[in-house]
C-alpha cells in the first residue's frame, strides 16, 4: 500500500497562502477559530484517516457489503468508524454551537472530507450523507423532527440518506412517482420505490433516516408537486423504535467504490410506511437542491481526493521502478534509470499534479465562497451566493471528469503492474468512475451551467466571475515571470465571455436546442479556464515565496513544484480550449437535427 495519499503541505499552502482562509475568523460566527484550530482539525482528520480509514482501503474493495434476508451487511470497520465520526463531531461539525456543532468553516469541513476520501473513499461517504440529510432537517424541518432525528444522526448511531432516484426518475426528478397520502394523525403514508440509494441500508447503524422526495396525492405534475419527507427505516415509538414498512429489496453490485452499498428500497408495501413532511408541501425539490449543491462540491472533492491518492501512488512507483535508459545513454551496460527520468512519465505525473492541485484549489475557492455567503449580508452575501451558484456545476464536473483521466494515467505510469489488483491505481480508477454520474450527470451539469447559471439575473453571476479573474490578473506584478500567463488567461476569459454571449443569443432567439446541444463541451471549456485562474493564483504566491533567500530545500522544491504545475497547465491544458472554442462557435449543427435511426 503506498504510504502517501495526499499532501498536507499542499493543503496548508492553498488554505493559508493562496486563499488566506483564516480571514473568515474576523467574522463573529467564526470568531472562536484561528490558524491553530484549523491546523488541529486538519491534523485530527489526517490521524483518523491514517489509523481507521486508509488501512482498510483494499479490504473494503475486496470484501464488499452483501445482502441477506432483507438486510445489507457492510465491513465491520464501518461500525467503529460511524462511532468515531460521531464522537469526533465530524458529522455535526458545520452546525452552530447551539445546534450541537462546532461552527466549523465549510472550507475545513470539505477539506476533512478530502482527507477521508483520499484515504478510503467508500468509508468516507457514510458521515457525509448523514451531514447532508441532517442539514435538511435542521434548515427546513419542525422542532419535533429536529429533536427526534438529528441527535442520533450526529452521534453516528443513525444513518442519513438522500432518497431521490426512481427507475423512471434519475436525471429527470420531475418524474418522481412515490406518493404521500396525508393521514389524520399528521404523518403521511408513503408508497413507492427508490433505487441506487447510497448507504440506504446497513448493519453498522441502528436506523436509517431517508430524506425522500414524494408527491402528495393531488399535487401538481412536475417539479412543483414534489415534497420532502423524513422516512425512517424504523419509526420512533414510545418503547423505542419499530419497523416502518421500509423494505430493502436488494443491493446493486458496482464497478468501484465497493465498500459503500447502494440499495433498492420499497416503501409502503404493506400500506404502513410513515413519512413526516419537511417544511411546506411542494417545496421539496427546492429544499433538496440545498443538499445537492453541498453534495456537488463534495463529489468534486471526492474525485480530487481519489485522484490525489492515485497521483502519489504513481509518483512513489515512478521514483522506484528502474526501466530503460535516457535518450542519451546508449550503452546497455549502463544501469537502468528510474522511470521518473523519462519525459513521458514526467508528463503523466505533471498532468496528475496539475489537475489535482488546480481542482482542489477551485473547490476550496468555492467552499470559501460558501463560508463568505454564510457570514455576510446584503449585496456581499448575494455576490458570494451567485459565484457559488455559477461555479458549483464546474467544481463538480471538471474534477469528476478529469479524475477518470488522471487515475487512468496513474495506471499507465505503472505499466503492466498498473493493471493488476496488487497495486492501488486500478481501484482508484474504478472508484472514481462514479463521480460524473451521481449528484447529477456531467450532461445535466452542462445544461445547468449554460441553460440556467450563466443567464440568471441577466448574467450577473458570470460578470462577477469574470471580475474575480480580472482582480487576479491585476495582481500580477509587471516583472513577474507569469506575465505571459496573465495575458493567456486574459485572452481565454475574453473568449469565454464571447462564446457565452454567442450561445446565450441562441437561447434568447428561442433556439435553445442549438445553444445547449454541446453544453457539456461548454462546461469543459469553462472548467479549463477556472482551473487556469486557480493556477495563476498559486503561481503568484509561489513566485513571491521563491524570492526569499532563506527557504529550506523542502520549501524551495515545493514552490518550484507549484511553478511547474502552473507552467504545465498553461502549456498543456489551456491550448485545449482552442478546439472547444472552434466547435462551440461553429454554426454547423449536427446532433439536434440528426436522425437517431442513422446510428447503426
Ligand atoms: C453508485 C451510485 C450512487 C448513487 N447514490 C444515490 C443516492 O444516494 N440517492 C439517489 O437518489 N440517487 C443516487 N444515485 C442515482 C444517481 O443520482 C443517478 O444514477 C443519476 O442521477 C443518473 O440517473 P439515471 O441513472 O436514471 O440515468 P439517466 O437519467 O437515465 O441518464 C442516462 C444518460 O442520459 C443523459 N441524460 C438524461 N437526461 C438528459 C437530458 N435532459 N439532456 C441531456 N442528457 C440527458 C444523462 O446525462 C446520462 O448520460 C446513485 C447512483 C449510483 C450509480
Amino acid at each position: 500500500m503506498p504510504k502517501q495519499y495526499l499532501s498536507l503541505r499542499n493543503i496548508q499552502f492553498l488554505l493559508y497562502e493562496v486563499h488566506q482562509a483564516t480571514s473568515i475568523c474576523q467574522y463573529a460566527y467564526y470568531g472562536e477559530h484561528n490558524k491553530e484550530i484549523f491546523d488541529m482539525v486538519l491534523g485530527s482528520a489526517k490521524q483518523l484517516a491514517d489509523k481507521y480509514l486508509h488501512p482498510y482501503l483494499t479490504e473494503m474493495d475486496r470484501k464488499p457489503p452483501y445482502y441477506e434476508n432483507g438486510q445489507i451487511y457492510v465491513h465491520q470497520q464501518i461500525k467503529q468508524l460511524m462511532k468515531l465520526y460521531g464522537d469526533g463531531g465530524w458529522i455535526s461539525a458545520t452546525s452552530s454551537y447551539e445546534e450541537g456543532g462546532q461552527q466549523l468553516p465549510i472550507i475545513l469541513s470539505n477539506l476533512s472530507g478530502f482527507i477521508f476520501g483520499a484515504a478510503n473513499y467508500s468509508a468516507s461517504v457514510f458521515p457525509f450523507l448523514s451531514t447532508g440529510a441532517s442539514n435538511l432537517i435542521r434548515n427546513f424541518g419542525s422542532q419535533e423532527l429536529k429533536d427526534t432525528f438529528i441527535p442520533k444522526m450526529y452521534a453516528g448511531e443513525w444513518q442519513g440518506t438522500m432518497a431521490l432516484t426512481e427507475p423512471q426518475a434519475g436525471s429527470s426528478l420531475s418524474d418522481v412517482q412515490t406518493t404521500a397520502s396525508p393521514t389524520e394523525s399528521g404523518h403521511y403514508l408513503i408508497k413507492g420505490q427508490k433505487i441506487f440509494i447510497s448507504a440506504g441500508d446497513h448493519d453498522a447503524v441502528e436506523n436509517v433516516v431517508h430524506l425522500l422526495l414524494a408527491r402528495i396525492k393531488g399535487a401538481p405534475a412536475g417539479v412543483k408537486g414534489i415534497s420532502l419527507f423524513v422516512v425512517p427505516k424504523k419509526r420512533v415509538v414510545k418503547e423505542g423504535v419499530a419497523p416502518n414498512d421500509v423494505i430493502t429489496a436488494g443491493m446493486y453490485h458496482k464497478m468501484g467504490y465497493k465498500g459503500a452499498p447502494i440499495a433498492h428500497l420499497i416503501f409502503g408495501e404493506h400500506e404502513d410506511c410513515h413519512g413526516y413532511l419537511v417544511g411546506e408541501p411542494h417545496k421539496g425539490l427546492n429544499y433538496m437542491f440545498q443538499m445537492m449543491n453541498e453534495a456537488r462540491l463534495a463529489v468534486g472533492m471526492s474525485a480530487v481526493s481519489i485522484a490525489s491518492a492515485a497521483y502519489y501512488a504513481s509518483l512513489e512507483y515512478a521514483k522506484e521502478r528502474p526501466q530503460g535508459r535516457t535518450f542519451h545513454a546508449k550503452n546497455p551496460l549502463e544501469p537502468q534509470v528510474a522511470i521518473i527520468e523519462h519525459p513521458d512519465i514526467r508528463r503523466m505525473l505533471l498532468f496528475q499534479k496539475a489537475i489535482v492541485e488546480g481542482s482542489l484549489s477551485l473547490l476550496m475557492q468555492c467552499s470559501l465562497y460558501a463560508d463568505l455567503e454564510k457570514v455576510n449580508t446584503g449585496e456581499t452575501k448575494e455576490r458570494y451566493a451567485l459565484l457559488l451558484d455559477l461555479l458549483t456545476p464546474v467544481a463538480k464536473s471538471y474534477p469528476s471528469e478529469m479524475a477518470i483521466q488522471t487515475t487512468s494515467v496513474a495506471i499507465q505510469c505503472l505499466g503492466g503492474y498498473g493493471y493488476l489488483e496488487d497495486f492501488t491505481p486500478e481501484q482508484f480508477f474504478r472508484d472514481t468512475r462514479i463521480h460524473p454520474i451521481h449528484e447529477g450527470t456531467t450532461g445535466i451539469q452542462g445544461l445547468d451551467l449554460l441553460g440556467r447559471k450563466v443567464i440568471m439575473h441577466e448574467g450577473r453571476a458570470m460578470s462577477i466571475f469574470l471580475e474575480e479573474i480580472r482582480l487576479t490578473l491585476l495582481s500580477v506584478p509587471s516583472l513577474s515571470t507569469l506575465r505571459v500567463r496573465k495575458h493567456e488567461l486574459a485572452e481565454a476569459s475574453q473568449h469565454l465571455q464571447a462564446i457565452t454571449m454567442h450561445l446565450v443569443d441562441f437561447i434568447k432567439e428561442g433556439n435553445v436546442e442549438k445553444a445547449l446541444a454541446d453544453a457539456t463541451l461548454y462546461l469543459e471549456y469553462f472548467g479549463i479556464i477556472a482551473i487556469a485562474w486557480q493556477w495563476l493564483k498559486q503561481g503568484l504566491v509561489a513566485e513571491k515565496a521563491l524570492e526569499s533567500s532563506n527557504l529550506s530545500e523542502e520549501d524551495y522544491n515545493f514552490y518550484q513544484g507549484k511553478m511547474l504545475g502552473a507552467q504545465y497547465f498553461f502549456e498543456y491544458e489551456i491550448p485545449k480550449i482552442r478546439g472547444l472554442h472552434e466547435r462551440l462557435e461553429s454554426s454547423y449543427t449536427l446532433t439536434p437535427t440528426m436522425k437517431s435511426a442513422y446510428l447503426v
